[in-house]
């Protein structure tokens, strides 16, 4: 039988819900349970695949082609499940599947309505795959009361009430924030958030409590009393140096202890936190410090490449030395010396991206690198960029450029140019023995090349030596693809196209040879990586940021 634990929120957003989840869902591994880890969005958009980065952080890639939002990210670094395109929902997909079957006659005449269609439509998701997992882990974007939420709301307290007693929980996470002026940590807040939960029907088994410190036991007993929740189940959540902590310090606190209790399992099988242990002891246990530097578009928010700075500090955890990312705009190398900024960084990684604005800034970044000797990491966008430098200023194809740059430059009315198009739109390719066609004027959501892809490494390359294998699969999110006619010319001048798609056709990593690390990769290693099991290529690239920070 599945368990299931709904993870709700309360008082003040961005409290680290997903986080929590996360940390949950890797505890009840810790003690042998199978669980599984779904996000229900109340937001309208259908994924969050158009929204800017700027505002919702990374788009987070599934194995199976989903645009999730990053939580999922969080959940696999910490279970290190793969999650799926079912794992994430939003009310703009529920409403499209309702209104889809409304339109095909499926209602047979009903009056359509938020309660039961929606509410149904989101109890079908909850329960696909259920019995196959000894725990399911739904996480409710948003705080109690939005008006937006609403329905997931109902819907939860309608699936705990059609299944059996003690089949699920209800989780609430809430805040307790500590007032300087009375030197005291307040609990009303939170009393207030599971007020407003009761409201709608659903009482909280366990509420865990954000604050700066751990909560006192005083105020646990008080939450306790005021908000109908035995003491055991009032889980102090305070502040950590590093988000690895959170396994072993919630077990601490007693968060599985409670969710075991709160289902009534007994005996509990006892927890294995070795896993857990070890990464925490190598990130406190830093031999040392590296600086690379990430020439992004989005660096004013952290959020926004959540996964790459996830993998730099795995990457870390494999060399045992701490990584600290400058985050630099691109656009500054467009009016700036670069090495103004670049001098003193023992790496530099340009992380994906889209649009023409910054571009040059990255071309100039990837230069820096080359000729300076400065390991050197190109993900997706950041690939693209190091092509086009290497095809301008290795090559001689003082006209390189992308498609892509043509497009954005069209939009606002400007004549297109004739260019080298070194990267180009891809609007065709293979998946799974189909052909995937895309035309430029197709729907945006949901239409880049997505999903995991395999791709054949060079025998003898570095690429095949750090995988320590020559087929990989990763997984891709991209509309453009550097176009495989330049391969000879650019191999002749030392770019080496190491990982091919299978049938040769598209470019997946370049590498230089006489390079102390120059990669560059068309896909997306950094949602692979997990702290327990950085990726290779971070754990590598770290290494020898490890390595120049000797030489500087
Ligand atoms: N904008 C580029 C493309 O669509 C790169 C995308 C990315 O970096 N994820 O191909």
């Amino acid at each position: 039988m599945t368990r299931y634990v709904f993870i709700t929120g309360g008082v003040v957003s961005s409290l680290g819900k997903g986080l929590a989840s996360a940390a949950l869902g890797a505890l009840l591994q810790s003690r042998g349970y199978t669980v599984r880890l779904r996000k229900l969005d109340p937001y309208l958009n259908v994924d969050p695949g158009t929204m800017s980065p700027f505002e919702h952080g990374e788009v987070y890639v599934t194995d199976d082609g989903a645009e999730t939002d990053l939580d999922l990210g969080h959940y696999e670094r910490f279970t290190g499940v793969a999650a799926r395109k079912s794992d994430s929902i939003s009310s703009g997909k529920i409403y499209s599947q309702v209104l889809e079957k409304e339109r095909r006659g499926k209602y047979l005449g009903e009056t359509i309505q938020v309660i039961p269609h929606v509410t149904n439509e989101i109890k079908d998701f909850i329960a696909c795959g259920d019995g196959e997992v000894d725990f399911m882990l739904c996480e409710i974007g948003g705080t109690v009361g939005d008006i937006e939420g609403l329905p997931f709301f109902e819907a939860i307290r309608q699936f705990s009430q059609e299944r059996q007693p003690r089949q699920c929980i209800f989780l609430h996470l809430t805040l307790v924030p500590f007032i300087e002026s009375c030197n005291e940590l307040k609990t009303k807040p939170t009393q207030h958030s599971v007020k407003e939960l009761r409201s709608i029907g659903i009482s909280p088994d366990i509420l865990v409590c954000r604050s700066q410190g751990p909560l006192p036991e005083k105020v646990r007993e008080k939450i306790s009393l005021f908000c109908n929740v035995s003491p055991g189940a009032v889980v102090s959540a305070p502040d950590l140096s590093s988000i690895y902590e959170a396994p072993v310090a919630y077990h601490e606190e007693g968060l599985d202890g409670a969710v075991i209790d709160a289902f009534g399992i007994d005996p509990a099988p006892r927890p294995d936190l070795s896993r857990w242990n070890d990464v925490t002891e190598r990130m406190n246990n830093a031999e040392g410090s590296v600086r690379v530097a990430v020439v992004g578009k989005y660096t004013e928010l952290g959020d926004a490449y959540k996964s790459i700075d996830e993998a730099l500090s795995h990457g870390g955890i494999a060399n045992r030395v701490k990584v600290s990312a400058k985050w630099i705009q691109a656009e500054i190398f467009e009016s700036e010396d670069p090495s103004l900024h670049l001098e003193g960084v023992h790496a530099i990684l340009i992380p994906g991206g889209f649009g023409v604005r910054g571009s040059e800034g990255k071309i100039c970044a990837a230069k820096f690198a080359r000729h300076k000797l400065v390991p050197f990491f190109g993900i997706c966008f950041g690939m693209q960029m190091a092509v086009i430098e290497a095809a301008r200023n290795l090559a001689g194809l003082d006209d390189a450029g992308s498609e892509e740059f043509d497009h954005d430059r069209s939009e606002g009315g400007e004549a297109r140019k004739s260019f080298s198009r070194v990267v180009f739109h891809l609007k065709q390719w293979e998946q799974d023995g189909e052909t995937q066609s895309r035309k430029p004027d197709d729907l945006k959501g949901g239409t880049m090349r997505l999903g995991a892809y395999s791709a054949s490494l060079s025998h003898g390359s570095r690429v095949a030596d750090i995988y320590r294998a020559t087929e990989i699969s990763e997984r891709h999110r991209h509309r453009y693809e550097v176009d495989v006619k330049y391969k000879a010319l650019l191999e002749k001048h030392g770019l080496s196209f190491s990982g091919m798609s299978p049938d040769g056709k598209l470019p997946e990593i370049v590498e230089i040879s006489n390079h102390p690390w120059f990669i560059g990769v068309q896909f997306h290693p950094e949602l692979k990586s997990r702290p327990f099991e950085p990726h290779p290529l971070f754990a590598d690239f770290i290494r020898a940021a490890k390595e120049q920070s000797r030489l500087v």
